[in-house]
């Protein structure tokens, strides 16, 4: 029998306005960077998809590049979207990206019209799509002009091709630049997909600050310090983490330092006080900073995006946790 989603998807999940536009996120989105590629299991792709967008997730994030091999996350998502999902793509917010390296030569990668503008029709073409929702640059070029790389975007916009734009791993002071230069041309800049997790914690110098005066919101990438922020790691790397995994390089022994874990265990005592795991907690405090609308969690398995959904239920801290958290961060 065909994909039937959960009936009371909506019933227990209170979307955020994205700053000042109509936009609504879920306060948890599913980003597709690892687990989604060609060398992931399809059919735990699905699962994962189909428990997210019945727990009422429906925020779906991608780029060009997102698998290995890069592109295959995107045509991945185009099989679900077939099978489980045609129904449903107007209560999908789906967003894709460019600006890192994606073909050869000189026109695959950074920010130039060329690139971005092929690049999105490459995207929904592998995902079988006649927009998307959101389309970001997804990091700045020191080369190309700004009004280059954003003149993309809104002829992107006018297009059709993508409903709203937004910009990631821009700083601050080039953010107010890109923001400046979209509301002249005429398309309004909504969204900054930054990372952001108690243990990175850059955008608080600054950047939040900035969106919320701007009237933009914030989607905070690798919430969870890509697991590190979960109790997985505190008795080594266990054989089916990220860290484990020879193909993924962005998580590495290295990482999982004695400092981080003594941080870890330390944020885990707060964490089952509070009722909580540490992945929950990690999430629902990243969204009490101003402009943040949404934390893009990963997952490798459905039991994760299960855990993480069900940080919504204690949203709030008491001074002292906040206190104590901060003690334990700084
Ligand atoms: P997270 O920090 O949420 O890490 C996700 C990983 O943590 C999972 O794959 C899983 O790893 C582990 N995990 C998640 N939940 C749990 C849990 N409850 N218990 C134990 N382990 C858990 O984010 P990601 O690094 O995956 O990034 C999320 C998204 O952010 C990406 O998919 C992408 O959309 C976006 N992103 C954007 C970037 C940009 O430049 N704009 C850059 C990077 C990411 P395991 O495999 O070990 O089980």
């Amino acid at each position: 029998m065909g994909y039937m989603p959960n009936e009371n998807r909506y019933e227990s999940i209170t979307y955020n306005r994205c700053g000042r536009s109509g936009l609504k996120l879920p306060p948890i989105s599913l980003g597709l960077w690892n687990n989604f590629g060609g060398e992931d299991v399809l059919e735990n792709q699905r699962k994962m998809l189909r428990k997210a967008f019945d727990l009422g997730i429906t925020h779906f994030d991608l780029a060009n590049n997102y698998g290995p091999p890069p592109g295959s996350a995107e045509e991945n998502f185009r099989r679900m979207m077939e099978k489980d999902f045609t129904g449903y793509r107007d209560e999908m917010v789906i967003s894709t990206k460019a600006g890192y390296t994606m073909w050869p030569g000189p026109y695959g990668d950074w920010g130039s019209k060329k690139y971005l503008v092929s690049s999105l029709d490459q995207s929904l073409s592998r995902m079988g799509l006649d927009y998307v929702d959101i389309f970001y640059h997804h990091r700045p070029d020191p080369e190309t002009p700004l009004e280059e790389t954003m003149a993309a975007l809104d002829l992107i916009v006018r297009q059709g091709k993508a409903l709203y734009v937004g910009i990631s791993n821009y700083n601050a002071e080039d953010t107010e630049k890109a923001i400046d230069i979209l509301e002249k041309q005429g398309t309004p800049f909504i969204i900054h997909q930054a990372s952001y997790s108690m243990l990175n914690r850059w955008v608080e110098n600054g950047l939040t600050d900035l969106l919320d005066k701007r009237g933009a919101g914030c989607i905070a990438f690798v919430p969870l310090a890509q697991g590190l922020l979960t109790d997985k790691y505190v008795n080594g790397i266990p054989k089916d983490s990220r860290a484990a995994k020879q193909y993924i390089r962005s998580l590495n022994e290295k990482d999982i330092s004695t400092e981080v874990i003594e941080k870890v265990l330390q944020l885990n005592e707060v964490a089952k006080n509070r009722g909580q795991t540490l992945a929950q907690m990690a999430l629902v405090w990243i969204l009490q900073e101003k402009s943040v609308v949404s934390a893009l969690i990963g997952a490798s398995k459905v039991s994760q995006i299960e855990e993480n959904v069900k940080a919504l239920e204690n949203p709030d801290f008491t001074a002292d946790e906040l206190t104590r958290i901060e003690e334990i961060l700084t």
